[in-house]
């Protein structure tokens, strides 16, 4: 792993998918936090062009492809918010330098996590990985596994902008295993005449229907609905801004050297789970 206390003691950071929605906010937060140096930016399709061009001015940052140069500037952290071929290369690449990676990539697979929890191995580098960064949808999970034992039925309605890849999202996932970890006892589906296929969503774990909403204008959104007889329980956590996700991805930035191996989830870096 590389020393953390090189030039001075902050931590020397590189951002992959640098010219992307989340890549730039994630510099821009990266250079406000005191304690941290942006060192070098990752984004092949935008290789050579000034950081600047994508709104973070002020770096003297080029974008580059992942390698050698990238190396030698010597990060100790890679933050990770590409798409999913990108991750798995970037991921692989951290771990065989000695970089220790936080990724928010989506999309991920139990294959893919499988993978990186081999790579990963807490002796040549650790690894974050969070669906959702913004400590809010943390707590809208904890919540959600809390309420399940007392419920009969669940769904849940993610909502996310129409750029978006992958559905549903990697936190409606992760909402529904934590939900299915504490209650296994769902009534079944009534439906037996699907008029338009798909009206009831995909089935999430512990059975537990998963609704995926795309429009435009959104960011990032997600609804939880419990009933039992006679009441429901909706919790709701909304994104209005990808500055939301920054708190998050700075605390498991600060976190991710004292973790050993691979950390799913933001839970324990907040203190929840083990
Ligand atoms: P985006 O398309 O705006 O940005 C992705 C960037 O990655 C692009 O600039 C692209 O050129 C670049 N890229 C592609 N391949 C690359 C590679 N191999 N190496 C480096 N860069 C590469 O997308 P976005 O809206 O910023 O979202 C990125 C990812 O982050 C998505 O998977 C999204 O679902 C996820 N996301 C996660 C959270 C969270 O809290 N975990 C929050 C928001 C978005």
């Amino acid at each position: 792993m590389s020393d953390a206390s090189k030039s001075d003691d902050r931590i020397r950071v590189a951002v992959m998918g640098a010219a992307g929605r989340m890549g730039t906010t994630v510099c821009r937060a990266v250079l406000d936090a005191p304690d941290m140096e942006l060192v070098a930016v990752v984004d092949p399709p935008h290789v050579d062009e000034p950081l600047d061009d994508f709104g973070v001015a002020g770096t003297g940052l080029t974008l580059e492809m992942v390698g050698p140069s990238i190396k030698k500037a010597d990060p100790q952290v890679a933050v990770d918010f590409t798409n999913i071929d990108g991750v798995r290369a970037n991921s692989r690449w951290c771990a065989l330098n000695g970089v220790h990676a936080v990724i928010g990539t989506t999309g991920l697979t139990d294959g893919d996590l499988q993978d990186l929890s081999g790579l990963f191995d807490g002796e040549r580098a650790n690894a974050v990985v969070a669906p959702n960064f913004a400590i809010g949808a943390v707590l809208m999970m904890q919540f959600a596994a809390i309420a399940a034992p007392w419920f009969e039925s669940a769904e849940i309605i993610e909502l996310h902008h129409d750029n978006k890849l992958d559905a549903p999202s990697g936190t409606a996932m992760l909402t529904a295993q934590r939900m299915a970890e504490t209650s296994a006892d769902w009534v079944p589906d009534p439906t037996e005449k699907h008029v338009l296929q798909g009206a009831r969503g995909g089935t999430g774990p512990g059975g537990i229907p998963i609704h995926s909403v795309r429009l435009r204008g959104l960011v990032a959104h997600q609804e939880v609905l419990l009933g039992t007889t006679g009441q429901s329980l909706s919790i709701r956590h909304d994104s209005y801004d990808r500055t939301s996700f920054m708190p998050g991805v700075l605390l498991a930035i600060r976190e991710v050297a004292k973790r050993p191996g691979l950390t799913i989830g933001l839970d324990t870096l907040l203190g929840f789970g083990s």
